[in-house]
């Protein structure tokens, strides 16, 4: 490997990337292209790609379809304002959407990327309790290992303790955290489980708004999969006391757990639904917050007869146009087939990792697996390792995780299970 190339010095000197320091940052590695499932650096290195650039990529890389779509849209038009002007790519986004998400749903918001989604259920949620007369309900329960995003008060729901944002504490609004739920998916259902949550509810419920979580799969907050039979015990108590339920499916849409949508693995629908990420196949920042008639009524016919929001980039036509072929070419992918395969695949490969000392469990749904280590890991020699290794892995804390790209071949997802598992025996 040729790290002149790879470093950039202005790079390293000017440019902030997530999470890391501008004094001593992470290496970055520069990146020439990526095509399909491989990510190559600026000398040529090769690299599987195991992240789907954070949930997004599920098509890979540079896919003609999606470039089509874009360029196509790019020679009509790239944007129009959304206040007062409309236009066909959301308009065909909007009917393939309805047909995909919980019947319920049936308004939608389009917003600029996961964090704001959260922001505008959180804000949809409020304004909804406002307009029916209860404007005392304008706080929100979530559970702990929770990961919403890094604005304000997606932030405020994110886990306060584990999570990346326990240090602006002070200044979020106060929300109430119920235990992240114990039982697994896959494992008996004990009733226990919902109980802290219930307490919370029945205690607070005057000035709660909502709940808010992730179904199923908590992802960056801990890649926590749990029982499905939590989100039905949570619908009943939100029904009951007047919470609205607003899940975020950012992270676990389309296809990522085995479902379409994991809201499916309970059969609950919420109020409110955000989804993002691999909307536009991971080709730009994009995101939808979906909402029953109730709540899209309700805030519509009481003062100000309006929902108070809107970004300048709602309903972006390029991204409209690629969020639509990717939905398109995802629902004639045979993605359950692929994710179904990918998984078997990853619980066969990643199972002899459980018995190494240095891990602690190992657990694989849909296209997601995941290796928790009893350490967390030294993320700058990992990262190197598996460059190295010739894949694209970023682990965080005490997880290393994979979720590839759903057009991987069997080969190449061995080749990345390999390598992960090869580099995590390498750790003390
Ligand atoms: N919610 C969930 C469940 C997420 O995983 C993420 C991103 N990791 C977000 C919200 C925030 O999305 P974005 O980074 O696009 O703002």
């Amino acid at each position: 490997m040729n790290y002149d190339l790879i470093v950039d010095k202005f790079d390293r000197e000017h440019l902030w990337h997530p999470y890391t320091s501008t004094v001593d940052p992470l290496p970055t590695y520069k990146v020439k292209s990526a095509e399909g499932c491989i990510i190559t650096l600026e000398d040529g290195t090769r690299l599987i790609d195991g992240m789907s650039s954070w949930w997004c990529a599920v098509h890979g890389y540079n896919h003609p379809c999606l470039n089509k779509a874009v360029e196509e849209q790019l020679h009509r038009m790239s944007h129009v304002m959304f206040g007062g002007l409309t236009h066909e790519p959301a308009i065909a986004l909007g009917k393939l959407l309805l047909g995909l998400v919980p019947p319920s749903m049936n308004h939608i918001f389009y917003a600029d990327s996961g964090s704001v989604a959260v922001e505008v259920a959180l804000k949809m949620a409020v304004q909804y309790q406002f307009a029916s007369g209860h404007p005392e309900k304008n706080n929100f329960v979530t559970i702990r290992s929770g990961y919403h995003g890094d604005t304000w008060n997606a932030m405020s729901v994110c886990d306060p303790v584990t999570g990346m944002h326990s240090l602006f504490g002070p200044a979020l609004p106060v929300r109430y955290f119920a235990p992240s739920p114990q039982c697994r998916f896959g494992a008996e259902w004990d009733e226990c489980d919902i109980q802290p949550l219930e307490e919370i509810i029945v205690q607070h419920h005057r000035e709660l708004a909502g709940l808010i979580l992730e179904p199923i799969v908590q992802g960056a907050g801990g890649m926590r999969f749990y029982h499905p039979q939590y989100l039905r015990e949570a619908a009943r108590l939100c029904r009951q006391y007047g919470l609205l339920l607003v899940f975020d499916e950012i992270a676990t849409g389309f296809g990522r757990t085995g479902k379409l949508f994991a809201w499916e693995h309970a059969g609950v629908e919420p109020d409110i639904m955000c989804i993002g990420k691999a909307l536009t196949g991971g080709y730009m920042t994009f995101s939808a917050v979906l909402a029953n008639k109730e709540v899209a009524g309700c805030i519509s016919s009481h003062y100000p007869n309006a929902f108070m929001h809107g970004p300048t980039f709602m309903g972006n036509p390029l991204a409209c146009a690629v969020a639509k072929a990717s939905v398109e070419l995802l629902l004639s992918s045979g993605w359950q087939e692929k994710v179904r395969s990918i998984e078997s695949q990853l619980k066969k490969e990643l199972a002899p990792a459980a018995s190494l000392p240095q891990v602690a469990d190992v657990r694989v749904l849909g296209a997601i697996g995941v290796i928790e280590m009893k350490k967390p890991v030294d993320m700058a020699w990992m990262q190197r390792r598996f460059v190295e290794e010739g894949i694209w892995v970023r682990p965080f804390g005490k997880l290393v995780y994979i979720m590839p790209p759903f057009i991987i071949r069997p080969d190449e997802l061995s080749r990345l299970t390999a390598a992960l598992v090869k580099i995590v025996k390498e750790t003390e």
